[in-house]
């Protein structure tokens, strides 16, 4: 296993994590339970093939998670970097942090939590939770009593927010140590901002390194970049992850103990030089934009007045026509029309998006094109 500097937090973290969100489990009763053998023998495993982080939350799995880890990683406690939430947006008064670390301490059986995150801040919950409740304040005071070691966030917004949050968490004396995001070959709209992270001295760790499933799925994406034999998009997808300078370490969902075998070889194996994962990028916007349809998801388009969601439409697309996923980006679309999303069919005619596109794209146009390839008519 490789490890790396974990920003300025003075840690090593290995390039592979486990994210414990989807432990076996099973029902019994109509109540879910971790299959605690299982998870056990997959926990352990991963710690003796190298990996040291090892991320839950409080209501993953059922609100089972930690719990199974805590009991799995007991007899390595010490040797390893132990992650988890806080549901900020669950906090109403000042309290209310301390109850929740204390519950999730508890259910780890463990007197320190590693790395004690903010959980999916947005700028809603930093604003109106986070701040507002001073939890910051009261991340630090479990710090100074050694609780917690290291304070940090997971994140789910536009990218522009971490900057704020990171700002305006040093501007309160309680800085950001490391800081957990969605980054995966496919949608690497926080690159810059990892970049940003890094160089403030964060420790930097990826979510859905292979993009939630949908690189699981075959793709000839490889050879056509590099005229190279193919590799697994699985495996090209991690490579990438752990490629980025910036990025330390890339969490995985594992389920089963072949996942974490065939991870852990893959995060033994080199990562790509810097050199090849500024190429593999660049042809991957190249491809991007030689295709028909080139939109940057820059959302100037948006709101429009019937709700169609068109960069993420047509980011759908991209997904079938350049990445060759096409049955994952299919089955997308479906479960999009069957969720009740708004598609081209709910159209205005208004024309707003169309007269806002940098790309001048015939978004109209497009979005039936797009509809008919997508839902298998064409
Ligand atoms: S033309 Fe249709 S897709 Fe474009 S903004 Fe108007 S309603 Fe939305
Ligand atoms: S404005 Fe154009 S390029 Fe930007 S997200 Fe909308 S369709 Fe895509």
């Amino acid at each position: 296993m490789k490890y790396r500097d974990f920003g300025a937090t003075g840690e090593k973290i290995s390039a592979l994590g486990f994210g414990c969100m989807r432990l076996p489990e099973y029902q019994e009763n109509e109540t879910w339970y971790i299959d605690e053998d299982k998870a056990q023998d997959m926990l352990c495993t991963a710690y003796e093939l190298g990996v040291n982080y090892f991320d839950t939350a409080p209501y993953y799995c059922n609100h089972n998670s930690e719990a199974a880890l805590g009991k799995a990683v007991k007899p390595f406690r010490d040797k390893i970097l132990l992650s988890t939430k806080l549901p900020s947006e669950n906090c109403h008064e000042r309290g209310d942090f301390r109850r929740f670390l204390e519950g999730s301490l508890k259910k780890l059986d463990t007197e320190y939590i590693d790395f004690y995150h903010f959980w999916a801040t947005n700028r809603d919950k930093f604003d109106n939770y986070i701040l507002k409740y001073d939890l910051l304040e009261e991340a630090a005071k479990a710090k100074e009593e050694g609780l917690i070691r290291h304070i940090s966030f997971s994140f789910h917004d536009d990218p522009s927010v971490i900057r704020y949050i990171i700002e305006t968490a040093k501007e309160h004396g309680v800085p950001m140590e490391s800081m957990l995001v969605q980054y995966n070959l496919i949608d690497r709209s926080n690159e810059e901002m990892l970049a940003y992270a890094h160089e403030n001295g964060l420790g930097t760790v990826a979510m859905g390194p292979v993009g939630g499933g949908r690189l699981a799925a075959p793709t000839d994406l490889y050879s056509r970049l590099t005229g190279k034999p193919p590799i697994a998009t699985y495996e090209l997808a991690f490579k990438f992850v752990l490629g980025n300078p910036s990025l330390n370490c890339a969490l995985s969902g594992m389920q089963t103990l072949e996942m974490v075998k065939s991870n852990t070889a893959i995060a033994d194996d080199a990562a790509m030089s810097e050199e090849e994962w500024k190429n593999l990028g660049d042809a991957m916007e190249q491809l991007k934009k030689f295709s028909e349809l080139y939109c940057t998801g820059c959302k100037y388009c948006q709101p429009c007045p019937a709700g169609i969601e068109i960069p993420d439409i047509f980011n759908l697309y991209t997904q079938y026509n350049v990445y060759g996923l096409k049955e994952h980006s299919r089955n997308a679309y479906k479960k999009l029309t069957e969720d009740g999303k708004k598609t081209i069919h709910d159209c205005l005619n208004c024309g707003m998006c169309e007269k806002k596109c940098p790309q001048h794209l015939n978004i109209r146009e497009e979005l039936k094109r797009v509809d008919n390839i997508l839902l298998g008519q064409k």
